[in-house]
């Protein structure tokens, strides 16, 4: 809960106050005690990166309730007059790269969101720990398991919590599958398949080159499916097999996935069947099938509205911003403690990145590789 400072002048001291009226006689006669108060906290963040991603998130934040826009992180000063114009963000908390951790001492920003090219997500991290501010970092967390359990360590040491951006754990059609998956409706769940891809463009952008990525629509898109099927089916798969194709290897070089299928198998014997894929438009479906019903969604992932139709009937849940109720939960998450249905914290994080090296690893080898999630 929330405290209320309130300052009250003693009364016996007041006329004393009048007659002498400078700040720090003031200050000394006043005293200050708490009372509780059921306002809820505002979560004050700092977006770094205002890219594409970045710029849609800061326009949701404008319909939050519980979360304000309070300062930028950017490598390019004409974004930085931009912002700080369009969302009256005072000069004195915007940021550069080099600069940022002087963060640690401003008291207007709680939370730094980074929202920049995948591969520099860890240090980025790090770096916002060791300032003292909760984290809240985009998909993928990190470009392997290794950097993004760095990641949580040092949110761990630091005593700051770690958040990723995983907005469909938010989505209201989703989680209304999830209810009716987890309240039997679907009978016992049997398989998953999860279609994620769409056509990239050019080819000079950060996506396409490895350093900056990680890898290509695996890194981007491919784990949306891998999320989606943990998620769906409510387990962790314990083997995974993949298989990759490509068509432009002079556009989607070493190291830049194009199009992978991969397929996951769950503990209780379900299986999923995937395809992440930079070749094809028109890819954004999820369908679980279980005993006694089905539900099948698209678009399952997109910024919406999200569509789906069941054994039932069609999902009629309310069309949301998704990234303005993912802030608004996210402040309830850090200041409230409050429990989302489905993680979205950095061990959920890590999850799909051990599931993506993995997939990785199969593609390589050609062999079912074996996952302990849990
Ligand atoms: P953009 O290229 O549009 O923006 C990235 C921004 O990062 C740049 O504009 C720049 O901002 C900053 N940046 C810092 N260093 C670099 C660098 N070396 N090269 C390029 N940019 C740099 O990317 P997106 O916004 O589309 O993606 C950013 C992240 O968000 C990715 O991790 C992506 O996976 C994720 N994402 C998540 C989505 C979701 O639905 N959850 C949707 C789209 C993206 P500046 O000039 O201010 O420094």
């Amino acid at each position: 809960m929330k405290t209320r400072r309130i300052f009250l002048q003693k009364a016996s001291l007041s006329a004393l106050a009048l007659a002498t009226p400078t700040f720090n006689t003031l200050s000394a006669m006043t005293e200050s005690f708490t009372l509780p108060t059921n306002e809820p906290q505002i979560l004050r963040v700092a977006i770094m990166g205002l890219g594409s991603y970045g710029t849609r998130v800061a326009e949701a934040i404008q319909k939050c309730t519980r979360t304000k826009l309070t300062g930028v992180i950017s490598g390019t000063p004409s974004k930085v007059e931009d912002w700080k114009k369009k969302y009256d963000i005072p000069a004195k908390n915007c940021y550069n790269y080099e600069n940022f951790d002087a963060v640690k001492n401003n008291p207007d920003i709680d939370a730094i969101y980074v929202i920049t090219p995948n591969a520099l997500h860890k240090d980025q991290v790090i770096r916002v720990a060791k300032a003292g501010k909760h984290a809240i970092c985009e998909k993928p967390m990190a470009v392997n398991a290794e950097d993004g359990q760095a990641m949580v360590d040092a949110c761990k040491a630091a005593g700051v919590q770690l958040l990723i951006g995983y907005r469909m754990h938010f989505e209201p059609n989703t989680l209304e599958v999830i209810r009716m998956r987890k309240a039997g409706e679907f009978g016992d769940i049997r398989f998953f398949q999860g279609l994620c891809g769409f056509v990239i463009g050019d080819p000079t952008q950060w996506r396409l080159d490895p350093v900056l990525s990680g890898g290509g629509a695996m890194m981007d898109i491919g784990i949306y499916a891998i999320n989606g099927a943990r998620y769906m089916i409510g387990e962790e798969p314990v083997w995974v097999t993949a298989q990759e194709t490509k068509s432009n290897p002079e556009k989607f070089k070493e190291g830049i996935d194009e199009t992978i299928t991969f397929q996951f198998g769950f503990p209780s014997g379900a299986t999923a069947s995937c395809l992440s894929t930079y070749y094809m438009n028109y890819l954004d479906k999820f369908y679980l099938n279980g005993s006694k019903g089905w539900v099948e969604m698209k678009p399952s992932t997109g910024y919406g509205p999200i569509k789906g139709e069941t054994h039932k009937g069609p999902l009629n849940e309310p069309i949301v911003t998704h990234q303005t109720v993912q802030m608004d939960e996210m402040a309830a998450i850090i200041f409230d403690g409050k429990k989302p249905e489905v993680p979205v914290n950095g061990e959920e994080g890590v999850k799909d990145m051990k599931i993506i090296d993995a997939i990785f690893k199969a593609v390589k080898t050609g062999e079912k590789v074996s996952l302990k999630l849990t």
